[in-house]
């Protein structure tokens, strides 16, 4: 069977270990195991979204509403947009992967920082595009644009906060590389983060709002982060109309399951909840901050619900990770990143104090 050439260069993408992996391969107890991987909500599903979620089980022999009418407008009114200006995606990966059939194909390419988001090489992979990097992994303006001027890309992907480096690029600095850029490269403001790094700095604090006037640029957000509804997948694209219209072609019927809408409604009128899991978020991170700084290495300043540890020639991502893994400790190794780093995602109190234990002991 001969496939497409394209698939010959694209590595599949690496998901975050789920805990039955952990369960199964090493006999660990699933509630003895600690997920720090995947940069989902510590503290679960709001109690709210629960209910609603139940209250709504026997609806599930019926299609959703794919007009996604309640969503859309709660969305609407939360940044102030118009339900034209809004695309519902299976989790925001869905809504990149809609940008990408839109938009590119062998004669293109895209431009993305050294390290940043996997999907987007994939997606775009996948289309036969070229990809470009930038020299580091922050979002700088002069290496944006040079590769820009050089490469004339048809989407830059500018991820703030980015993962999974967890720094964040300036509002002024994001503004300021839309100028520069012409009209026939769509660049994509992927917000995945945003709701960690406006409770942290308002200068980092981007809303679709703010990327309006641009006919060229989406901004994207996410249910799956600090809204706590990772395994419901439910994202969203926001721009001018006539981007959205183009997308809505690549859009398969019923994107978004009837619970899924459910959930993702019901979330959007809980922002109790995602206050709450920002000040357990804000509390937490202190330690990891402290934790590094007490063992002598270093880590990159995080706008994200999770941190970067960086690693000396003294230590091995790799070998930490997997040494933690055996422990029922699951975090992300950067290695496949070129990164001799972590990735933790902040947990609660508790798995926090699981982490550092376990991980004390395999640096001492
Ligand atoms: C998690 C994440 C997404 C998308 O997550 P979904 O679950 O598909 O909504 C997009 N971009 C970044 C940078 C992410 O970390």
């Amino acid at each position: 069977m001969k496939y497409n050439t394209v698939l010959q260069n694209i590595k599949t993408y690496e998901a975050g270990k789920p805990i039955e992996l952990v369960v199964r391969e090493f006999g660990i107890a699933a509630k003895d195991v600690v997920k720090l991987a995947s940069n989902e909500n510590p503290i679960g599903t709001s109690p709210a979204v629960q209910k609603a979620i139940i209250a709504n089980a026997s609806r599930a022999h019926l299609y959703p509403d794919d007009s996604m009418f309640e969503l859309k407008n709660a969305l609407a009114e939360k940044y102030l947009v118009q339900e034209e200006n809004i695309i519902i995606g299976a989790g925001s990966d869905q809504v990149l992967e809609f940008i990408s059939r839109a938009v590119l194909n062998e004669n293109t390419s895209v431009l993305m920082s050294a390290v940043t988001f996997a999907m987007y090489e994939i997606y775009a992979k996948q289309m036969g595009a070229k990809i470009y990097r930038t020299a580091s992994y922050e979002h700088k303006y002069d290496e944006f644009i040079e590769a820009y001027r050089m490469y004339k890309p048809k989407i830059i992907y500018l991820c703030t906060p980015n993962n999974p480096t967890g720094d964040a690029t300036t509002k002024e600095t994001v503004l300021e590389i839309i100028n520069a850029i012409d009209k026939e490269t769509l660049i994509v403001v992927d917000g995945a983060y945003m709701e960690y790094a406006i409770a942290k700095d308002e200068t980092y604090a981007i809303t679709p709002q703010d990327l309006m006037d641009f006919e060229n640029v989406i901004y994207l957000g996410t249910f799956s982060k600090a809204y706590g509804l990772g395994g419901m997948r439910v994202g969203y694209g926001i721009a001018q109309p006539e981007i959205i219209e183009e997308l809505y072609k690549m859009r398969p019927p019923f994107n978004i399951s009837t619970l899924s809408l459910v959930a993702a409604i019901e979330a959007c009128k809980d922002e109790k909840f995602v206050e709450e899991s920002i000040c357990l978020h804000k509390e937490q991170i202190k330690r990891y901050e402290r934790f590094a700084k007490e063992n002598g290495f270093t880590y990159i300043e995080s706008y994200t619900n999770f941190i970067t540890y960086l690693f000396d020639e003294s230590k091995d991502s790799t070998t930490i990770a997997d040494t933690l893994l055996k422990r029922g400790v699951i975090i992300r190794n950067l290695a496949s990143y070129g990164m001799n780093a972590i990735r933790i995602t902040i947990g609660t109190q508790k798995q926090n104090d699981i982490f550092f234990q376990h991980f004390s002991e395999l640096i001492s």
